[in-house]
């Protein structure tokens, strides 16, 4: 995994005062054996975030830590959590909730391997899967769980999960998790923990209304942000294509195709009938793309997922429910064929391609009732989106 950390000029960082750096991975105090963990897994020095929010979240305090996608979140906290727990008690000790199914899985399996030499039970307790295997899973015991709310919630109720011995709460992709229909579902969760449990928020976007929000599940928060205008992502190129209309968007989408494939791509639109009908239009057109939405049984989007991961499909169709979090270092195309309904999901949906400092391109398809909400996010995140040029395949 190559490695190739921002200095501190280049990433600044709105802190609460006092937010120390810590430049390595041996000076943050972990255990030996996850120590082991993180370098097996290749990461050599911590990134930004890392180097100020590990330590922080190891001191107990309630944490917000906002930074851009594909900057090492992720991992923040879950070396927070592997550090937290005390592998000999086989309880829970942990819970970690995400909005989709994918990054749950995608959390639990970045757990495992950073966990790999603790011995550490992590379970994905996620929707669309065998109930009476959660509850095996939970009876034999697991120290960190990794979930979406809604089935997380529902093992609480069932006194599968036992809540008693958690220390942590950790809500990744927060803004998602408390604007959408989560709320009360983590509401659910958060009030069967025991009180004194350490509340760590995260995200690459906090808007203010939810930032707001966090403090129902905060005290006294340590805030680890960085400034709005610093989140469109260094090494990431910004471009859109005029297309006028919507007829045109297809025909320029299989030019594009080649480009497409040169690595992998992620092509977003906004809702899953369009996912379905732009798949089935590319492959009556001969190429070859995989789909995926919310709307999919789970054992298909487990699969297509899988193929994606291993590079056996290389342009993959989907809705926002691939917007947030997720990791596949090949990516280096995203590709909006609709524009995204909100400001933040433009952020997310390119943060996509880019992943730790790599290239990465996004190009935006508008049409002329779209150029005012191009014009609007590129206000918005202080950034520039120019018309994409004749040599885009040689920047993926
Ligand atoms: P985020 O959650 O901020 O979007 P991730 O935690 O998914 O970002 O990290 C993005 C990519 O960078 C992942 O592939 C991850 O394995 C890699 N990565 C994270 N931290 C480091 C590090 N310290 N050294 C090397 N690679 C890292």
């Amino acid at each position: 995994m190559s490695f190739n950390p921002k200095s501190d000029a280049e990433q600044e960082f709105v802190t609460t005062t006092g937010v120390n750096v810590v430049a390595t991975f041996e000076d943050m105090g972990l255990k030996e054996d996850l120590l082991r963990g993180i370098y097996a897994y290749g990461f050599e020095k911590p990134s930004a975030v890392q180097s100020r929010a590990i330590v922080q979240i190891l001191k107990g305090r309630d944490t917000i830590a906002q930074a851009q996608s594909g900057t090492g979140k992720t991992a923040t906290f879950s070396i927070s959590a592997l550090q937290t727990i005390d592998t000999k008690l086989r309880e829970t000790q942990a819970i970690i909730l995400s909005p989709t199914r994918e990054l749950a899985v995608q959390i639990q399996n970045v757990v495992l391997a950073l966990g790999n030499y603790m011995n550490i039970q992590c379970h994905a307790c996620i929707g669309g899967t065998s109930i009476s295997e959660d509850i095996r899973k939970l009876d034999y015991g697991q120290h960190i769980i990794s979930g979406t709310p809604g089935r997380v919630a529902d093992m609480i109720r069932r006194r599968n999960l036992r809540t008693r011995h958690v220390k942590m709460l950790i809500l990744d992709e927060a803004d998602e998790l408390l604007d959408r229909g989560f709320k009360d579902q983590i509401y659910d969760v958060y009030r069967y923990l025991p009180p004194t449990t350490q509340v760590v928020v995260v995200s690459a976007t906090l808007p203010h209304d939810v930032l707001d929000l966090t403090s129902k599940f905060t005290t006294d928060p340590i805030r680890i942000l960085i400034k709005r205008d610093e989140l469109t992502l260094e090494g990431l190129k910004q471009y859109f294509i005029a297309v006028e209309k919507e007829e045109w968007k297809f025909d320029t989408l299989c030019d594009l195709y080649e480009t497409l494939t040169i690595t992998q791509a992620v092509i977003f639109c906004n809702t899953r009938a369009k996912v379905d009908w732009l798949s089935d239009k590319m492959r009556e057109a001969n190429f070859t793309v995989a789909a995926m939405h919310g709307d999919m049984p789970q054992k298909e989007r487990d699969s297509i997922m899988q193929d994606f991961r291993q590079g056996n499909s290389r342009v993959l169709i989907s809705t926002d429910v691939w917007a947030r979090g997720l990791d596949v270092q090949q990516v280096s195309l995203v590709i909006n064929y609709d524009l995204p309904l909100n400001r933040e999901n433009y952020i997310h949906r390119i943060g996509r391609s880019g992943r730790f400092g790599r290239k990465g391109v996004a190009i935006s398809f508008v049409t002329k009732e779209d150029i005012a909400i191009l014009r609007d996010i590129e206000q918005y995140y202080s950034t520039q989106i120019d018309e994409m040029p004749m040599n885009v395949s040689e920047m993926v």
